[in-house]
């Protein structure tokens, strides 16, 4: 099966898919997106990820679009892919008009999806950790909205590689530690989980989500807490979540080891936990 497109209700060959140059979403980033996976056919939490999507169109004042229709085209791609470990992006823009900052009272919206298999992470990494470097979180404060603005995000990524590291960590001008560039952080110490609340400054991310149900089904300790730098370095454990990322550990940060520079067992019980979850096909 080749991988797959849709496009306001066509389904096609990636290769052929195209979208207007005056669509909104490419010049002025006016559009936001979903990224959903399946575990053997299974797409995992579903429900939350439209739920997250509805609620990135209200907070760019898109006019509601069917929920039914978006999943039937969500499963429908799915389906005729046949991928049983399938990454599926969906990505809706306000639309195409002629360029003009205000907009156009006749737009509407264009909803495009791909379905190609997962890239997962290297084994190696999640065995061994990965590591990254800090840097400061230069984003709009709309964090919380999904849009396709990721020009931020990807800087701070290619300059995590470019420095040797695998990603960056977004922290406020003040020394909040804020998330990952495609992902949320979560911090382990004395046993506790602590992860930055939801506020607008981060994605609400699903995995987190997931994440606070599982500690609360396994008996682990989870709050929400804002933390500066030095309590990330002083950490027993950190990893990253997010829908390819998984529960990934950090092991190395700015330089410094974090706990003794191994993967933690918290880390390593929770990504279980959340790897069962998924492969149950279990909404937590
Ligand atoms: N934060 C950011 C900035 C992200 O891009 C992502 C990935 N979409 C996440 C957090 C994690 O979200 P999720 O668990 O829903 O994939």
């Amino acid at each position: 099966m080749p991988d797959l497109a849709y496009v306001n209700g066509e389904f096609m060959p990636i290769e052929k898919a195209v979208v207007p140059i005056e669509d909104r979403g490419y010049q002025f980033g006016d559009g936001v997106y979903e990224f959903i996976a399946s575990y053997e056919g299974r797409l995992f939490m579903l429900e939350e990820h439209l739920d997250r999507l509805e609620r990135s169109m209200r907070g760019l004042n898109f006019d509601p679009i069917s929920r039914s229709e978006i999943k039937a085209a969500i499963c429908d791609l799915a389906e005729r892919s046949g991928y049983p470990r399938a990454g599926i992006y969906i990505q809706i823009s306000r639309g195409a008009a002629p360029r003009n900052h205000a907009i156009s009272p006749n737009i509407s919206p264009q909803i495009i999806m791909t379905i190609r298999p997962v890239k997962e992470i290297p084994a190696a990494m999640r065995k061994k950790g990965a590591t990254a470097i800090t840097v400061e979180d230069t984003r709009w404060d709309r964090c919380d909205i999904k849009t396709v603005q990721l020009v931020a995000n990807s800087l701070a990524k290619q300059k995590a590689l470019d420095s040797g590291c695998d990603d960056a960590i977004f922290v406020s001008a003040s020394g909040v530690v804020r998330e990952g560039t495609s992902s949320n952080l979560f911090i382990v110490s004395g046993g506790r989980l602590m992860t930055h609340p939801l506020t607008n400054n981060i994605l609400p991310g699903i995995t987190r989500t997931a994440i606070f149900r599982i500690c609360r089904q396994a008996g682990l300790d989870a709050e929400e807490a804002f933390f500066d730098t030095e309590t990330l370095y002083g950490a027993d454990e950190v990893f990253l979540t997010g829908t390819v990322t998984e529960v990934l550990p950090v092991v190395r940060i700015d330089g410094k080891s974090i706990g003794d520079g191994k993967v933690g067992p918290t880390t390593r019980q929770i990504y279980t936990l959340l790897r069962q979850l998924a492969l149950e096909g279990r909404s937590v």
